[in-house]
């Protein structure tokens, strides 16, 4: 798997300190309330656990995982719930975690169907921002790593379905998407 990688972006230990940050940061501003953590599968499952774990409040978790279809669909923003969340997030302070945010397509409309459910709040927390190809703008509370307009595994990212296990962000190879 390493043979297929082309650029380390993000080393794995700074990705758990920068998780670890997150983590501490989310404790401080949500003390005393009942958070719960929206992860998005499968890309966010990895950075979900983690997170969780480097929060020191009695979280809850839930995930939800969409589809996209259409002739285009990175950015056509047409996607389906595959899963819902398991329970109800009315009167919830809801913490929605994104792998990573690229046209803004997709958070734009999880966060639309998500506050029609009248949540308590409603926030956003990504792994990755890839500011360069923004189509649409919402607010992300706490974010990871700005990264440049290149496509990234790792870290629950994937191509293909592969690739989620690495510890690092990296490009592959490009004889690698030739296969
Ligand atoms: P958006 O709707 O913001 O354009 O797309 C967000 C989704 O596209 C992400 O949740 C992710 O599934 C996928 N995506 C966008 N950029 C990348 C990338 O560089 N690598 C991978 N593996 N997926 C990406």
């Amino acid at each position: 798997m390493l043979d297929d990688i082309q650029e380390v972006l993000i080393e794995a230990e700074a990705i758990q300190k920068r998780v670890k940050e997150l983590g501490e940061e989310i404790s401080r501003n949500y003390a005393g309330r009942d958070l719960l953590l929206a992860g998005v599968l499968r890309g966010a499952a990895i950075f979900l656990v983690d997170l969780a774990r480097a929060i020191s409040l009695p979280v809850e978790m839930d995930f939800i995982a969409i589809s996209s279809y259409g002739p285009s669909t990175k950015t056509s923003g047409v996607v389906s719930i595959r899963k819902d969340l398991d329970d109800s997030i009315a009167d919830k302070d809801v913490l929605l975690v994104e792998d990573i945010v690229d046209t803004g397509l997709t958070l734009g409309y999880l966060l639309r169907i998500l506050q029609a459910r009248q949540p308590k709040s409603l926030q956003v927390v990504a792994l990755l921002d890839k500011p360069a190809r923004r189509i649409v703008e919402h607010p992300i509370a706490y974010k990871g790593f700005e990264i440049p307009d290149k496509f990234v595994v790792g870290y629950g990212l994937d191509y293909k379905q592969k690739y989620r296990n690495l510890p690092f962000i990296g490009t592959l190879k490009p004889e690698v998407f030739a296969r």
